[in-house]
């Protein structure tokens, strides 16, 4: 077999071959992106097998996602044939699945527990802290399930943070009591989630030495790909497989029983988020003293140029040691750059150059990746590919039109322009929890029917429904005069100001502004998009009504037919990846879904500041740097031609809002970019670090700021008459250093400076809020 394990050896360079040969004492591999760390693991686990150095059921292979993992076994299923079907290879989440269930009868659990996803966790958060008489508006489920989760990926368990918490903090008290009461439904439910399946089998080796012992025997090799991104809990259960126990007589750490090959970049880590500690990475040689560590420098993914501008990029990061990725390929194309007028233009710009490169270069769509920093900003691209014709894909998330937040507002909406409409009327009827259960529902369904009325005329004469609970026939009523009160301003004001309504009436934004749940804060972003759609029929249509208006999103959304991929589960995200490639469509996707692909050209968009880096890391050094490591992750996904755009004006939450690029591109060589359309202030933003500058969220006109205590149930003519002044306005205001001004959302302010001229002209100025920059033609601002 010596031949065969020469063979594997063939065309590595000298360190990833080091790497490979490697035998004994645990390895890190640390390189940056594009390197082969992940090949250099196949070649790695293949040259185990050919060396007879193990069994293929004495090597567990961990991943980081599904996707990853099943990459992972084809590369290794095209070295070593068939038997690479039978090997571990796995994410965190399945190989612990696989231990627990093998277990279970030894550990006194049940084998056929069920696994709870987010959405069963939340909903029994929520019924313990009912229970527990806890207030939802100061406590909300999403934030608890948030800090549980958090404590089991630190594996700190109920016991043990009712021990330790605080409680004279209302917050870690009321964790405290429902992390208890969670814990033992889950038992009763014969129940576990996803942290719990990474925690209770670290929990089970700890407590079961004879179990541990069996895996530590089983698996002789022991290889982790993108350590960097494990949590705590993750990382204490590879010490537990691999072995490393102290010595009862003095303590010292014994020598693992398995051999241990972790490969990261902590450039790359980009899930601080979800509890994943670099740390991790950059103490293994503490954590395992006799370790070896390989450095890989050489760069197989992309040109040179590319390479200079993510090394250029990343290096401005503090507290990293200096790392410079190099290839033997040459430079290759200049990166392109463009700055559209408004996002549109920038989309129309994307679509138009993958045109121009399929007719000139060969190219296909499926080589076309396009990336964004958030799910709202594929709402433009998309309605361009979707008019040029240009098949697309979005992977990871779920189209614009698909999104539940965007089918629950616009559902809202078809209620109001047709009662009758008894899909979407009971779509919403209990969206946001209102307090009308299945029950009462089905009491309204069967006394509609047998009085033979629609199901709107029921909930209005709700009180003659049999059995109806007093609590279930007010949450009705209530429910019937939100909407009788939502149609009112539907009829008086239009359609942009009804969606307003809609959303802070319902208090459908303010629950999803009150949650520290990632998730929500994009589903918040969306809506901010389709306010910002609705705004821009009404100025296109002066005339068009609500019904015109959604009759046309009706239109845009039954117009593409290539299925969209769920939100979600890695597998999901792999077989849609997959799924464009075999039918060679652009893809479309943020910028974490991208970790780990590759493509041959690439487009960043939207790179501006406030957008990309986020907003959230105005203030925290410690954002930037992950914000920063995120903007790494994009630029080395490319392998032959990068583009970088952003636009001038983009319309968040129905104002224009004009955003400075973003100081990524700041930091790329400006050698390195031919811009192919700079924008009225340059190809950079000479304003210079303005991020806070635009606070698109917190100063909403909306009142109902992020963690504000606005419940969003305001009187019901408010949002009609606020909303309805915020209006481009023909002139520009003229302006000057010291003028008052008001400004309908942020109240009196003092101008502090201003920049550029005619439409571009934009005023900074400082508002009891804070100091906003503004773009005087879109602006609602008047002297005063
Ligand atoms: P990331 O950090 O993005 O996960 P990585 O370090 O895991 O990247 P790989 O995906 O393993 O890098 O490799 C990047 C590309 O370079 C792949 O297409 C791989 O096949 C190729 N590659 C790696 N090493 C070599 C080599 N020695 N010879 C030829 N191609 C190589
Ligand atoms: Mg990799």
């Amino acid at each position: 077999d010596d031949a065969r394990a020469r063979e594997l050896l063939v065309g590595l360079n000298p360190q990833q071959e080091e790497a490979v040969r490697h035998s004994g004492s645990p390895l890190l591999i640390v390189a940056g992106a594009g390197s082969g760390k992940t090949r250099v693991l196949s070649h790695r686990i293949a040259y185990l097998l050919a060396m007879g150095r193990a069994h293929h059921g004495e090597i567990l292979a961990i991943t980081f996602t599904n996707k990853a993992a099943a990459e992972m076994r084809e590369r290794i299923e095209a070295l070593v044939g068939d038997v690479a079907k039978r090997m571990w290879i796995s994410t965190f989440h399945s190989s612990c699945v696989r231990i627990l269930r093998r277990e279970a009868a030894s550990v006194g659990l049940n084998s056929n527990f069920s696994i709870y996803d987010s959405a069963d966790t939340l909903r029994l958060v929520t019924l313990v802290a009912k229970g527990l008489d806890l207030d939802p508006k100061r406590f909300t489920p999403k934030s608890i399930q948030h800090k549980i989760s958090a404590l089991k990926n630190e594996l700190i368990d109920e016991e043990s943070y009712a021990g330790s918490a605080n409680y004279s903090d209302p917050f870690e008290q009321a964790v405290a009591e429902v992390y208890k009461g969670y814990a033992q439904r889950m038992r009763q439910a014969n129940a576990m989630d996803f942290d719990d399946l990474i925690a209770q089998t670290v929990y089970m080796f700890r407590a079961f030495p004879g179990v541990a012992d069996y895996y530590r025997r089983r698996f002789r090799h022991v290889l982790v790909d993108e350590y960097q991104d494990t949590n705590h809990a993750q990382y204490a259960l590879v010490r537990e497989i691999v072995g490393i126990t102290q010595d009862p007589a003095d303590g010292a750490e014994l020598i693992p029983n398995a051999e241990l090959t972790v490969v990261g970049d902590s450039d790359q880590s980009i899930y601080a988020f979800r509890g994943a500690d670099v740390r991790n990475i950059v103490e293994f040689e503490n954590d395992y003293p006799n370790a070896r560590t390989i450095l890989l420098e050489q760069n197989y993914r992309s040109t040179q140029t590319i390479l200079s501008a993510a090394n250029a990029v990343i290096s401005r990061n503090p507290d990293r040691p200096d790392k410079k990725l190099w290839t033997a390929e040459g430079d290759g194309e200049p990166i392109v750059g463009y700055v559209g007028e408004n996002e549109h233009e920038e989309a129309r710009f994307i679509a138009e150059e993958i045109d121009r490169l399929q007719d000139e270069d060969d190219l296909r769509p499926g080589d076309v990746a396009i990336f964004y920093r958030t799910n709202a900003q594929s709402r433009s691209i998309e309605e361009i590919l979707m008019r040029v014709g240009l098949p697309y894909k979005v992977v990871g998330g779920t189209r614009f039109y698909e999104r539940k937040e965007i089918k629950d507002a616009l559902a809202y909406l078809r209620v109001l322009v047709n009662q009758d409409d008894v899909v979407n009327l009971r779509r919403i009827l209990n969206e946001p929890k209102r307090g009308i259960g299945d029950r009462a529902e089905y009491a309204v369904a069967a006394l509609a029917e047998r009085e033979r009325m629609s199901f709107m005329a029921g909930l209005r004469r709700a009180d003659e429904a049999p059995g109806l609970a007093t609590r279930s026939l007010n949450a009705v009523n209530g429910f019937v005069k939100l909407i009788d009160d939502l149609a009112e301003v539907a009829d008086g004001s239009g359609a942009s100001a009804a969606l307003e309504a809609v959303l802070e009436q319902t208090g459908y934004l303010a629950q999803l502004r009150l949650s520290s749940d990632p998730q929500d804060e994009s589903r918040v972003e969306n809506l901010a998009e389709l306010v910002a759609v609705v705004r821009e029929y009404e100025q296109d249509n002066p005339d068009g009504t609500l019904g015109d208006f959604l009759e046309q999103v009706s239109l845009v959304a039954d117009a593409d037919q290539i299925p969209s991929a769920p939100e979600g589960s890695a597998a999901e995200v792999e077989q849609a990846v997959a799924e464009a490639k075999r039918l060679g469509v652009v893809t479309l996707m943020t910028l974490h879904t991208a970790k780990g692909l590759e493509f041959p050209v690439v487009f960043l968009t939207g790179m501006e500041q406030g957008i990309f880096p986020h907003q959230r890391s105005a203030t925290d050094p410690k954002e930037l740097a992950e914000e920063r490591r995120l903007a790494y992750v994009g630029l080395t996904r490319a392998r032959k031609r990068l583009y970088i755009t952003r636009s001038e004006v983009r319309s968040m939450w129905g104002q224009s809002q004009y955003n400075p690029a973003s100081q990524f591109v700041g930091e790329v060589p400006s050698e390195l970019i031919t811009w192919k359309r700079e924008g009225a202030s340059g190809p950079m933003w000479a304003g210079g670090g303005a991020i806070g500058g635009g606070n698109k969220f917190s100063g909403s006109y909306w009142g109902a700021g992020a963690g504000g205590d606005d419940s969003g149930r305001g009187l019901p003519t408010r949002s009609a008459t606020v909303v309805g002044r915020v209006q481009p306005q023909k002139e520009v205001l003229s302006v000057a250093v010291g003028d008052k001004v008001n400004h309908t959302s942020f109240g009196n302010g003092t101008i502090l400076a201003v920049e550029g001229a005619g439409d571009k002209t934009v005023a900074k100025v400082s508002f009891d809020v804070g100091e906003k920059r503004l773009l005087l033609r879109y602006a609602p601002l008047t002297k005063t």
